[in-house]
């Protein structure tokens, strides 16, 4: 009765876009669909996102040049 309780590993071939949804093979690494990058999947075959540090980096960047502008601007 042991063997009852068991979890089974869930093994999938596929991993679904966590953008659009669409079922792409587990080496896939942009979505055919969407483009979206895919990562590893969850244990649902999710895949995931990755965190783009990029447009992170992008967007703080953006952000401090706003800031320092509208200081250089009016509050000199
Ligand atoms: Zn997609």
């Amino acid at each position: 009765m042991k063997g009852l309780f068991k979890r089974k590993k869930v093994i999938t071939k596929v991993k679904i876009c966590p953008n659009c949804g669409i079922e792409l093979p587990l080496h896939v690494k942009n979505c055919f669909s969407c483009h979206t990058k895919v990562g590893k999947i969850d244990q649902y075959g999710r895949g995931k996102k990755p965190f783009d540090w990029i447009a992170y980096t992008i967007c703080i960047f953006s952000w401090l040049v706003f800031i320092i502008y509208f200081w250089w601007a009016f509050l000199r």
